[in-house]
Order: C-alpha cells, then sequence, then structure tokens
C-alpha cells in the first residue's frame, strides 16, 4: 500500500534539495567546472522553486553573471523528474536554445545525477523535407549551379542524420545558401498525402515532445503555436520565457497577418511560370509526365498567369498610389483618412473583384486536379500547394476584408526600395489573446530576463504582458537579483555634452567627427551602436577611408558579413571596430579584452513610423493616456540597459561606455535612462576631454 505523504512535506524536500545542490561546496560546485556559488543566483533559483510549489507566475530580473539559466533550469529538472510534468522553456535567440540544450542540459545531468527526456521544437525550415530530398534524388527537380555541389555535400548527412536538423551540417555559407531546396516548408508539403511520413523529421519532432520532459523551444514556435494552430507542441502547464524582455514585441510580430507579394507570387509560379526562352513549373511538368491531362492544364494555365498578374496589379495599386521614393526598407502606418483615398477604394475593387474570384476559380480548378491525380505522387504535390494557396487566400480577405477596416486593428504596407511587398495587419492590443491562449492554462509561468525593470519597477512590464490581473490576484511574484558585478571599478560611462542635439541638423557629422577620435584613441576593439540603418551606412561611408588609412578594420553590419562572421572577425583582431544597429544592442556578448569601448549614438527611441510604436500609441491614447510616458520611454530604456549590458560579460572584464546623445543629461526622462542602469558612474564632459578619460580604459 503506498505511503500518505502530506504534501507540504514533499514540497519542502524539493526546495530543500534546490539548495542542497547550489549551495557552497553542493553538487553544483563539485561537477560543474568553474563553477561559483552566488547568493543571488540560489535566491532567483529559491524563487523559480517556490512558483513551481505555489503554482504562482513569477518575473524575474536577474542581472549579467547572475547565472540565471541555471537558476530556473536546476528547480525544473527536479520538478520534471518528481512530478512527470512537463516544462515548457522557449527562448528568443537560437544561440541561448541551443546552449540549453547542448550544454546547460547534459552538465545540470551531471549534478542531479538522473537523466531527463528533453526535445527542442524549432521552425520547420531547420528540418530536411524527405519529400524535397527525395524528389531532387529521383531527378523530378531539375538543379541549378550550385545546387548539385549542395546535394553532394549533404548527401552522407542526409543518409544517417536521425534528427533531420541543418545545425549538424558542417557547411560554409556559400553552400548552405542552397538549404532551402531541401529545407521543409508549407508551401510544399504535402501533409497527409505525405508517403514519407514516417520517415519526415518535422513530425519525429513532433512526436519526441509528447514523450519529452523538458520541451526547448523560442518565442516565435511557441507563440504560433499556441495562438495559431495548437499543432506542434503537447499539452503543457509550466512555461518559463528566458529573454522575456522581447516577449511582447515578439508577440506583436508573430500574431500580425501578413499578406505578401513575394510569397504569393512564389507559390503560384511553383505551379506555373514563362520567360522567353522556357516553360517551368509543376503544371509544365504535368504535361509531359500525363499527356492525356493537356485539355485540362490548358485550362488552368491561364489561370495561374492570371492570378500572377492580378497578384502584381494589386500591390501595384498601392505602390502608385502611395508613393515613395525612398530606397530603404520601411513601413508605412495606415491612417484613417487614406481609406478615404481613390487609391484605397481602387485596391480594394482590385481584391473584390479580380484578385479573389481569380483565386478561387483557380482553387477549384486545383481540386479537381488533384482529384484526377488520385493516388499519384504529383497528386500529393499539388495537395500541398492548394493548402499553401488557401492559406494566402484566407490571410488576405481577413486583412483586406475584415481586419483594413477595423479601428481596433492596425495595418501597415511594407515598402522595399519604393516598392510595397506586403500588406499587414495586427491588433492593437494582443493581452487578451495572449491571457486566452497561453496564460489561463499555465499552473506556472516564469518569465525572465537581464532587463524587464525600468528604476526598479516591474509595472510597465506586467502590463504590457497583460499580467495585471494576475498581479491584483497576488499570483504574480517578482524579484530582482542584481549583477555580481563591481561596476564601480569595471566600467565609466561619459556623455559628450558639448555635442548637438541629435534633432539638430549637424548632429550626424558632429557624431562621425567624435568617432574617429575615438577610434583613433582606442586603435580598435569598440563597437558602436546605431538606431536607424541609415544613419549606420553613411556613417559607414565617411568612417571607412579613415579607418583604412589607419590599419583600422571597420566591420559592419549589412555589409562586411553576416552576423557570425562579423562576430569570429572581431575577437580575432585588436584593431576591429564594429558599427551596428537593432540585434547588435542586445545579441553580442563578448567576453574578456575582446570589447572595451561602446559607443552608443542616440538613445534608442523606436521610430513612430515603426507598426509595433505605433499600435502601442494608438493603444494609449484609446485610455487618454500618454504613449510617450507608458511605451516610448520605458521601451527605449530596456533598450538602452540592454545595448549599455554588452559591455560588462564577466567580473575580470573593463571598459567605457560613450553616449552620443545630450538627451541623456539634459531631459528629465533622462533619469529614467540613468536609473535602469548598473553603472552608476556617470561623467559628462566635452569632446576634447574625452580622450584624456577614454586613456584609462584603454
Ligand atoms: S510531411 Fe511534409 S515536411 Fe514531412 S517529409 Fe512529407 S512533405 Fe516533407
Amino acid at each position: 500500500m503506498a505511503r500518505f505523504i502530506p504534501k507540504g512535506l514533499i514540497m519542502d524536500e524539493y526546495i530543500n534539495l534546490v539548495h542542497k545542490l547550489m549551495e557552497p561546496a553542493g553538487k553544483m560546485e563539485e561537477k560543474l567546472n568553474g563553477f561559483t556559488y552566488r547568493e543571488e543566483q540560489l535566491r532567483f533559483a529559491n524563487a523559480v522553486a517556490e512558483a513551481f510549489r505555489d503554482e504562482n507566475f513569477l518575473a524575474a530580473e536577474a542581472g549579467t553573471g547572475v547565472g540565471k539559466t541555471y537558476a530556473y533550469l536546476l528547480p525544473s529538472l527536479i520538478w520534471a523528474k518528481q512530478n512527470q510534468e512537463k516544462i515548457v522553456i522557449s527562448t528568443k535567440t537560437k544561440a541561448l536554445q541551443q546552449q540549453i540544450v547542448d550544454r546547460d542540459l547534459p552538465e545540470l545531468e551531471k549534478v542531479v545525477g538522473y537523466k531527463l527526456k528533453y526535445a527542442e521544437a524549432k521552425g520547420r525550415d531547420n528540418y530536411l523535407c524527405w519529400n524535397k530530398y527525395q524528389t531532387i534524388l529521383g531527378g523530378r527537380r531539375r538543379l541549378e549551379l550550385g545546387e548539385t555541389d549542395f546535394i553532394e555535400a549533404i548527401l552522407s548527412w542526409a543518409e544517417s542524420t536521425r534528427s533531420g536538423d541543418r545545425k549538424e551540417l558542417p557547411l560554409n555559407q556559400e553552400l548552405m545558401k542552397h538549404w532551402a531546396i531541401v529545407a521543409a516548408d508549407r508551401n510544399n508539403c504535402q501533409r497527409e498525402m505525405c508517403k514519407y511520413r514516417d520517415k519526415c523529421f518535422r513530425l519525429k519532432m513532433i512526436k519526441n515532445m509528447s514523450a519529452a520532459n523538458l520541451i526547448v523551444t523560442n518565442h516565435a514556435l511557441l507563440l504560433s503555436d499556441a495562438v495559431v494552430d495548437n499543432s506542434i507542441l503537447p499539452e503543457f502547464h509550466h512555461l518559463i520565457i528566458d529573454e522575456a524582455h522581447t516577449f511582447v514585441k515578439e508577440s506583436f510580430d508573430r500574431l500580425a497577418h501578413r499578406f505578401t507579394l513575394q510569397e504569393t507570387s512564389n507559390l503560384l509560379q511553383i505551379l506555373y511560370t514563362k520567360d522567353r526562352r522556357s516553360k517551368k513549373g509543376y503544371l509544365f511538368h504535368l504535361r509531359s509526365t500525363y499527356p492525356n491531362l493537356g485539355p485540362f492544364l490548358d485550362e488552368i494555365v491561364p489561370l495561374v498567369e492570371n492570378a500572377i498578374k492580378l497578384t502584381n496589379k494589386l500591390f501595384n495599386s498601392i505602390s502608385n498610389g502611395l508613393k515613395y521614393r525612398d530606397d530603404f526598407n520601411f513601413s508605412h502606418i495606415l491612417s484613417p483618412g487614406e481609406r478615404e483615398l481613390a487609391w484605397f477604394a481602387d485596391t480594394l475593387d482590385i481584391y473584390r473583384q479580380d484578385w479573389n474570384p481569380a483565386m478561387d476559380l483557380l482553387s477549384a480548378k486545383l481540386r479537381e486536379l488533384i482529384e484526377e491525380l488520385e493516388g499519384e505522387p504529383e497528386g500529393a504535390d499539388l495537395q500541398g500547394i492548394s493548402s499553401a494557396m488557401q492559406e494566402i487566400n484566407d490571410i488576405a480577405f481577413t486583412i483586406m476584408a475584415e481586419e483594413i477596416h477595423c479601428d481596433s486593428n492596425i495595418t501597415w504596407l511594407e515598402y522595399v526600395k519604393g516598392k510595397v511587398m506586403a500588406i499587414c495587419s495586427s491588433e492593437v492590443d494582443s493581452s487578451n489573446l495572449l491571457d486566452r491562449q497561453l496564460y489561463q492554462n499555465l499552473k506556472t509561468l516564469i518569465m525572465v530576463s537581464a532587463t524587464l525593470a525600468i528604476e526598479e519597477s516591474f509595472d510597465n512590464f506586467i502590463a504590457r504582458s497583460g499580467l495585471q490581473s494576475y498581479a491584483r490576484e497576488g499570483r504574480l511574484v517578482t524579484i530582482l537579483e542584481e549583477s555580481p558585478f563591481d561596476y564601480q571599478k569595471q566600467a565609466c560611462m561619459y556623455v559628450v555634452r558639448d555635442m548637438p542635439d541629435p534633432a539638430s541638423g549637424t548632429f550626424n557629422r558632429e557624431v562621425n567627427s567624435v568617432l574617429a577620435n575615438i577610434f583613433a584613441n582606442q586603435g580598435g576593439r569598440t563597437m558602436v551602436l546605431f538606431t536607424s540603418r541609415k544613419h549606420l551606412q553613411d556613417s559607414a561611408s565617411e568612417l571607412r577611408p579613415y579607418c583604412e588609412e589607419r590599419g583600422l578594420k571597420l566591420l559592419v553590419q549589412h555589409e562586411d558579413g553576416e552576423f557570425g562572421t562579423l562576430m569570429e572577425e572581431f575577437v580575432a583582431r585588436d584593431n576591429s571596430i564594429l558599427m551596428g544597429v537593432e540585434t547588435f544592442w542586445e545579441g553580442i556578448d563578448l567576453k574578456g579584452e575582446v570589447l572595451k569601448c561602446l559607443v552608443i549614438v542616440k538613445l534608442p527611441f523606436r521610430s513612430p513610423s515603426d507598426p509595433y510604436c505605433s499600435a502601442w500609441d494608438r493603444y494609449y491614447k484609446l485610455q487618454s493616456k500618454n504613449s510617450f510616458q507608458y511605451f516610448m520611454l520605458p521601451d527605449a530604456a530596456i533598450r538602452f540597459k540592454q545595448g549599455v549590458g554588452r559591455l560588462i560579460r564577466s567580473e575580470t572584464d573593463r571598459g567605457a561606455v560613450v553616449v552620443l546623445d545630450t538627451r541623456l543629461i539634459n531631459r528629465k526622462y533622462g533619469d529614467v535612462f540613468k536609473n535602469s542602469i548598473p553603472i552608476k558612474n556617470l561623467i559628462s564632459l566635452t569632446r576634447p576631454e574625452l580622450g584624456l578619460h577614454l586613456e584609462e580604459w584603454r
């Protein structure tokens, strides 16, 4: 007969075990090379364990160096084992997802002394599609230049891999750029009709998850699964969201609907396309394989050509109605007034009267063709294309017939080189959806990041994540563990007070002049963070000759290679200067002597034309609240904190941050930025003084 153990006793044993393993001279120190006990880490692990025990929600900020990943993984491993319950861990970046699966979990298994089943869930394009691969091997798809080399290079891997995950392929970028020809993708997946379902790596990944105790995934997959289709992750009630400062933005991006010119055209061209010299596409292939289908195909081919023409006509109607000369990629938020203009009405007419009926007719004919090909592999291929076409049709309907007219949504147009390439729409407030589809199903939710709090308060994060009701009920606990690093000794921030205001016409010129002096002074080991891609490009083109003359290696995002290549070069050369935007504010972890000087050109306020920014602006205006105070400022403060956090990554790092934006010291709101960062040594100085001070940090 089973022995009755009071619940509280088991629970306390659980917390005690976490402590025992983590405390000084515990198993963590014994089993893990280089592990040092930190009280901040133990307190955080304790809070995580309590959240599991009490079925609570926890919002946790753990500064750099606290060791947050071990602090939530260890209690998770023990909880999953003791209770046989699934725990899902979600990260923003692939790098962290990889680190957890490849390094942290195997290490912690040594500490707890048992093995757990864990699985990795990634987007479908990470996996080899066995059907596409077999189509190529069977000669049913003609290979272009370079693709043959790629297929030869993956042959032995493809035949022996158990995961089909591209991460196992040690190929260079030149070869990997052809990965898409074998990658699983929505448009070409035959779904239920695929004859290789037993061999399908993506389906295997989904199956592995049902047996796993821990599932490591990313925000994109978690969100689209929880909120859109529930087809990948099994049922779970415990969720850890790492890099949680990005979760709200990621929700906005993932829950948005996108109707794109490229995706629609590509799909139609998979069916049929012709140029002056040749005809290509699936229907063309069918004609030679099934001559008896000739009359059928004669009917469908013009329908595809018409659909391609109308897709272009639809997108051109907007590009011509709302012209931009700008060469850069940007978004335009559709204003209520623009919905009254003639081009808008014309575009909707094209959608309703031409595009939508043409796509419906084509879909109906494809269904008839699929019936004709029943039992043939081509029928299954066409079924995949037809399903993908239906998805595009549904999304286009949602945007063009419903959301574009709706005040609770924002709609925006994505421009590339002056042409509209996508029409997108998103709810202004997605928190109800997140609550309904995600939070309400959870017993435990742990949201953790090095940057969640603003001036030590979590209020803004809680409000924007849609967690207020849990906070009101007392079910949401917060914890802030500061970095154990000695920032007083390790770092200093200089604000250059004689810079013009960033709004001034001379600002960019003066930035280049100060940067040139900093580069000459530091001789390398410097990173510059910009807030605009155009500013980055202009600055880089002016400073490149200057750097070349002085033997400095300038590495510029989007110009000098992929992220990984730039990092490798930056680490390898003492004389390198790295300049970047966007991901560089948070995606870089350079320990030791590699980075000595970090320059922040402007406070990272988002542009009002950013759809995410526009959505929050509308949201707060509808509540008669000041969107600068509730969104722009806290959002920029968190990004500033992330950017500053690039400098000191270990207790032996030393370095200086130089801020060229005087709003940090001249505006009242500058205090919010200053009070949110761990560096408290802040010195305001002039340009001539800067060089002398920087000498100390070289
Ligand atoms: S089910 Fe889809 S992804 Fe899997 S092998 Fe078949 S076609 Fe490829």
